[in-house]
């Protein structure tokens, strides 16, 4: 059995909250922190109650991604799991269009669920009330709400953290996370049957990896800003697509890096481990993920240039097809088709992702890591797509990261 600190040791946590949330929130065994390396991991405080370590150990989505057949209702693509329907597609709403990540795809169907009352509130992400500087779990009702929350923040959440206590409350909700987060809740639901009662729908976006908040401090070092503290109101993008970091100080000045060198240059040097190996960066178990839509040059590759944004829309349950379907109709949402083989050229990094993952788990048996269960995600398709050289490439490349690690500590 795997518990939480084995996981933490073993570089498997991605910092949902999971395994905290499970427990009595009138007195916590595990709590989130944020660590002195940017990150949020779990803390064992007290004893962990039998029953607890049971269900980590089966939900856990830094150690467990797998499918189960019954589940998937939908063809399943080796590198995009299962697809209903491809799209691309833009909230109406102008304002949050902007404000938004890509096109607000995302924003746009809470809005219609909420409008709609299939749900009573949005479990999601956003800028912490403490700092401009951190993530927080947001609770969102209104359109003002999900407003706030729209836009990517490229930094640790734990949108799992309170999940017994929500799921004990009244009311409905929609949750959104990334997709490790949502493949947890999706795990929790095959032994918890409030989930299927409490959460009628899970939306994803597509996740290339969490940074640390020092990859945040690097944005600011880069910037021209020494002292993260004096900072006002910092956005990872949105404002425009894929619009800029910004940073506003107390005088009102503002601090902007695009999004090439904020994400490619300098947050993706700031990942954690276990989003190295993650076998699911494309939400295959939400019932819509959402993308970055990106148009691409005649190579194939994205063009970061400012233009309106437009989101990427997989929808992969027959239920998040028929949400789609009642959004477009209430004119929530504005879409048009995309062939499936199109996704690859907006999404060049996600198509050989899944591929990436036995080598460099092998890498990890190599140095006698405890492996996590991945399961029926057709792994093996994707790595043989890659070919034996970029294969060996990636064992060679983790082999090296790893007994560099070892050395270091
Ligand atoms: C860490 C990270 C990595 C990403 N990697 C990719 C990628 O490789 N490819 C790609 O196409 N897209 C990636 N995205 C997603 C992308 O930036 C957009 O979110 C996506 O295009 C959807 O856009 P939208 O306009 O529909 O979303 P919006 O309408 O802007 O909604 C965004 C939603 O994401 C939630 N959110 C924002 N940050 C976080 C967070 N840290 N944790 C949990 N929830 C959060 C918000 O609460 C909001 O509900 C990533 C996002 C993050 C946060």
């Amino acid at each position: 059995m795997r518990d939480v600190n084995d996981i933490k040791a073993a570089g498997l946590c991605a910092g949902c909250g999971l395994c905290a949330g499970v427990g009595d929130a009138a007195q916590p065994a595990i709590v989130m922190r944020d660590t002195s390396q940017g990150y949020r991991r779990p803390f064992v405080q007290a004893p962990v109650p039998p029953a607890q370590k049971a269900l980590v150990d089966a939900v856990c989505p830094g150690v467990n991604i797998q499918h189960v057949d019954s589940e998937i209702d939908a063809p399943y693509h080796p590198s995009w799991g299962p697809i209903v329907e491809a799209r691309l597609g833009w909230s109406t709403d102008m304002g949050l269009r902007r404000q938004a990540s890509s096109g607000g795809g995302l924003s746009s169907v809470l809005l219609h669920l909420l409008d709609s009352g299939q749900i009573d509130y949005v479990v999601q992400t956003a800028v912490s009330d403490d700092s401009p500087l951190r993530n927080a779990l947001r609770i969102s009702t209104g359109r003002d709400d999900i407003f706030v929350a729209a836009g990517s923040r490229y930094a640790p959440s734990s949108p799992l953290e309170d999940i017994a206590a929500r799921l004990d409350a009244p009311g409905r909700f929609a949750f959104v996370g990334k997709p490790c987060d949502v493949a947890g809740l999706r795990a929790l639901a095959r032994r918890d049957p409030r989930v299927a009662e409490k959460v009628p729908y899970m939306l994803a976006f597509m996740c290339a990896g969490v940074p640390s908040y020092r990859g945040t401090d690097a944005v600011l070092k880069a910037m021209g800003i020494d002292d993260p503290d004096a900072v006002v109101s910092f956005r990872y993008r949105g404002d425009g697509w894929p619009g800029f970091a910004t940073a506003v100080l107390p005088d009102g000045t503002s601090h902007q890096m695009d999004y090439n060198s904020s994400w490619g240059g300098i947050l993706n040097r700031h990942l954690q481990f276990r989003c190295k190996i993650c076998p699911d960066g494309t939400g295959e178990f939400a019932d819509i993920t959402f993308a970055d839509g990106w148009l691409c040059d005649d190579k194939g590759y994205p063009l970061f240039e400012e233009q309106d944004g437009r989101s990427l829309v997989l929808t992969r349950t027959r239920k998040g097809e028929a949400l789609l379907q009642e959004a477009l109709a209430k004119g929530f949402i504005d879409v048009q088709a995309v062939p499936l083989e199109s996704i690859r050229h907006m999404q060049p990094f996600q198509t050989k992702r899944k591929g990436f993952v036995q080598p460099r788990m092998a890498a990890m048996a190599s140095v006698g890591l405890p492996l996590p269960r991945f399961r029926n995600l057709r792994l093996s398709e994707v790595r043989r797509s890659l070919g034996a050289k970029e294969a060996f490439r990636n064992y060679l490349g983790t082999l090296r990261r790893l007994v560099r690690k070892r050395r270091q500590d």
